[in-house]
């Protein structure tokens, strides 16, 4: 592989005033050899991941490419600028409410479809009150 495919090109990019060495365009983006990426400004999707953070509907400004073993080859991988990334989304009100109506379904006794503000057990599967109205109700039917 001593043929060089991409040659170095000195190229203006959004992240910096000063024009940087590059390995020309790819898809109309800059292309970045591994090391020419700044670490602390661009970030591929899974580094981007790993700090807790999405690219968060931005699109990428640039692409790297380096050779991987595993991938049997070249990769090219968008590059995202850090700075104009969002975190992780957290908790959304929608998947709260999911979780929310999944307590509340665990919460409400199959027998007097009361929220009874505790988890049912699965095992009883009423709630304490319900349980003792059958139990006495069954102890009332032993005396009987
Ligand atoms: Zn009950």
């Amino acid at each position: 592989m001593g043929r060089r495919q991409y040659p170095w090109v000195w190229a203006d990019v959004p992240w910096s005033e000063a024009q940087l060495l590059t390995r020309g365009k790819h898809d109309g983006l800059p292309l970045l050899s591994k090391g020419l990426a700044d670490r602390a400004i661009l970030a591929t999707r899974r580094q981007l991941r790993r700090q807790g953070l999405r690219p968060g509907g931005q699109d990428p400004v640039a692409i790297l490419y380096f050779y991987s073993r595993k991938a049997g080859g070249k990769v090219f991988a968008n590059l995202y600028l850090i700075a104009k990334a969002k975190p992780v989304r957290p908790m959304t009100p929608a998947k709260w409410h999911a979780l929310n109506k999944a307590n509340l379904a665990r919460r409400t006794c199959p027998e007097c479809h009361r929220d009874v503000l505790y988890v049912i057990y699965p095992s009883v599967g009423m709630c304490f009150a319900c349980l003792e109205t059958s139990e006495t109700t069954k102890a009332a039917q032993t005396a009987a």
